[in-house]
């Protein structure tokens, strides 16, 4: 017998008819003999669809009642799902966040959790009941509702995962997995049959949309193993582990999800995957002086308004070396307060010019095998050459080795560092069964 924690998606339980696939894949776990605690998202776009019915009543929701509100959308999902599975002949119980035990801290909206007590949960499955979660909700120390951020059920199934000892959190979604890069973008890209937590996380922070980075955060902290798989199908998805598999889940673990631990590695690949990433912007601040603590200064600005840097490059003009130019990029949303705190400081810094470019693509070529294979980069670089694509900044990690490109160019750059890696399936394409790819 195994603890599972199953997380499904808003496609997967998108109506009543989904819900009740669902629930036979709930029960047929169940019956295979293991502990089942379902963890569920809101029914299709009902978040989207809350947020915009707030929105034609008011502009300036309070965060707490926005919190009441969203956490709604999962409720419904929980109930009815235990219902569903009750129907079935199983004994199920519905929790909320709070009842099930998930403690945050008050910023609502993007709360953290800060404790987990899931009793009721593991009384319920101790009892041979189902147990079921809202997802993406939690509770704050004044007993108010919080929420995760958007896509927070994936962090709430991982949280409890943690918090029970499961043995594996399966992540249902509408496609089989994770792919080695955006099949909307690469339509040749592969399955990944296995990938490191350490290179997910990569992934995940440098723009890949497939699991909310929180969650993977948790699954690597606490070590819980991932498995993310289509609900819409039977195939093996892709597991997400860094250590191997509990024995008792064997016959349900490919082989290959091993690999990454036995000594017969050589077949791994070098390069896992490649992301991307459209939502960023770029600022160059012109001919700073050149001294001790101007870096700090800009920097420490953007800090204050909470704007969240990501590549940072210095350079200093051969004219004049007593002026530097740095060049940053940010979420796209935190531009416009940056320049203008920005320019707010302009005196102080004593700079030239600010520059604002929101036109930029990332790139971010992402494997283990970076660590002990040379020529990675240089491969890199010439396969975006060979494209015709202008590398405009650059910066690396121990596995990961990002590029900005013209927004324009990003598509054609991924289709051919894809290619030039060989990372190109012979096979059949991805499929996306829902339609949200959540
Ligand atoms: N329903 C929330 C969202 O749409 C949380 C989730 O689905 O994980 O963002
Ligand atoms: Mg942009």
């Amino acid at each position: 017998m195994a603890l599972i924690v199953q997380k499904y998606g808003g496609s997967s339980v998108a109506d009543a008819a989904a819900m009740k696939r669902v629930a036979q894949r709930v029960v047929e776990t169940h019956d295979a003999g293991h502990q089942v605690v379902v963890v569920v998202s809101a029914m299709g776009d009902t978040t989207d669809d809350l947020l915009d019915t707030a929105a034609e009543i008011t502009s300036n929701a309070p965060e707490r009642e926005m919190d009441i509100l969203l956490s709604a959308g999962e409720r419904i999902s929980m109930a009815l799902l235990s219902m569903a599975v009750n129907e079935l002949g199983v004994p199920a119980q519905a929790y909320t966040g709070a009842q099930a035990g998930i403690r945050t801290d008050s910023h609502f909206g993007r709360a953290q959790i800060v404790g987990m007590v899931p009793e009721r949960v593991a009384r319920s499955i101790r009892g041979g009941q189902v147990a079921i979660v809202a997802g993406f909700q939690g509770v704050s120390k004044d007993e108010d509702v919080t929420t995760l951020g958007r896509g927070g059920s994936d962090t709430t199934a991982v949280a409890l995962a943690a918090a029970l000892h499961a043995d594996v959190c399966e992540i249902y979604t509408d496609v089989d997995g994770l792919f080695s890069a955006d099949p909307r973008i690469v339509p040749k890209a592969h399955r990944l049959r296995t990938i490191t937590q350490e290179e997910t996380l990569e992934m995940a922070a440098h723009g890949a949309k497939i699991l909310h980075l929180r969650a993977v955060e948790f699954a690597r902290r606490y070590g819980v193993p991932l498995h993310v798989r289509s609900s819409f199908s039977e195939n093996n998805g892709t597991w997400i582990s860094d250590a191997p598999a509990h024995p008792e889940l064997e016959g349900m673990v490919p082989s290959a999800a091993l690999a990454h631990n036995q000594e017969d590695t050589m077949e791994e690949p070098i390069i896992s995957g490649i992301a991307h990433d459209r939502s960023q912007d770029k600022i160059t601040v012109t001919g700073i002086p050149n001294s001790p603590g101007k870096a700090a200064r800009v920097f420490s600005i953007c800090a204050e308004i909470g704007a969240n840097i990501d590549m940072i490059v210095q350079n200093i003009p051969t004219a004049d070396p007593t002026r530097a130019n740095i060049t940053f990029t940010l979420p796209e949303g935190d531009a416009k307060k940056t320049l203008a705190a920005l320019e707010a400081a302009r005196d102080e810094l004593n700079f030239q010019d600010l520059r604002y470019n929101p036109n930029i693509g990332k790139l971010s070529l992402v494997g283990a095998g970076m660590r002990t294979n040379p020529g990675v980069s240089a491969k890199l670089f010439s396969a975006l050459s060979d494209a015709g694509i202008n590398i405009d900044l650059i910066s690396t990690s121990e596995i990961r080795i990002s590029v900005v490109t013209k927004l324009d160019d990003l598509d054609r750059a991924v289709q051919a560092v894809h290619t030039a890696f060989g990372l190109d399936s012979t096979e059949s394409e991805a499929v996306v069964y829902g339609g949200t790819g959540r």
